[in-house]
């Protein structure tokens, strides 16, 4: 589970249902499957899983932080990564972190906000968004914005704060959270018994060989290590002679 294998087998599935829509034309459509990403962590990792979407031909929807504490996408090389996915046609979201906010007129105001000036910083227009750890009452909110697009908005997404992962709900959920898909994998089967899909994958959690949750940790953090060395390198020219000590405490 969680290799690019076993990505490709989903993405492979989704294709030939014939049913894949960006969030645009799954509003125009009675079925369809969309693949959303909220990249928490890494953009490298998020930037290779659309590598991977491109050699299936697939294109799919990515939405980034940026009030998060472990990466910036603002940062010379996040936004090249960041242009260069937009450029080779995936959708560039907002994942917008509530930060603790609770009232719904100052998260619609933030939303909008936040939106303008990633559209402004990136240079391209970014006007979909989901939300980090959403509360149910952001859910029940069921936010809808003027030329905006909220993955959880009621044609995208099914709240109901009573529902188990076997309820009948008009949108099906499939959510990898934690390594997890609690609301069922898609497979064949599932993708098959749901006319009306969206399905959640992390980029962090997915890797070339895959591995199981505690084990993708430890090669994140890793990969965060080696990135932080690389910034010292990149600023000070007396690190060199330290980085390969540091470099082997990866080991
Ligand atoms: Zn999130």
């Amino acid at each position: 589970m969680f290799s690019f294998e076993d990505y490709r087998e989903i993405l492979r599935l989704v294709k030939e249902s014939g049913r894949y829509a960006t969030y645009g034309e799954a509003l125009e459509r009675e079925e369809f499957i969309i693949m959303r990403h909220d990249v928490e962590y890494s953009v490298d990792r998020a930037y290779a899983l659309s590598r991977v979407e491109d050699s299936m031909d697939f294109r799919s929807n990515y939405f980034f932080q940026w009030t998060n504490n472990s990466y910036n996408i603002l940062s010379r090389k996040n936004r090249d990564l960041l242009t260069d996915m937009h450029e080779r046609g995936h959708m560039i979201g907002l994942h917008f972190a509530l930060n603790g906010m609770t009232d719904m007129e100052l998260i619609r105001r933030r939303i909008r906000q936040e939106m303008d000036m990633l559209s402004d910083m990136l240079g391209f227009a970014v006007n979909t968004f989901s939300i980090h750890r959403p509360s149910p009452a952001v859910l029940a909110e069921n936010i809808k914005l003027p030329g905006i697009l909220n993955a959880y908005q009621d044609e995208f997404f099914s709240f109901d704060p009573k529902a188990g992962p076997d309820s009948a709900l008009r949108v099906k959920y499939l959510s990898d959270a934690n390594h997890i898909w609690r609301y069922g994998y898609p497979d064949a089967e599932t993708i098959a018994a749901h006319p009306r899909i969206q399905i959640l994958a992390h980029p962090f959690a997915w890797t070339k060989k895959g591995y199981e949750n505690e084990e993708n940790y430890r090669t994140l953090i890793r990969e965060k290590y080696a990135e932080m060395i690389d910034s010292i390198d990149g600023e000070c020219k007396d690190f060199s002679p330290y980085r390969e000590g540091f470099m082997g405490m990866l080991t």
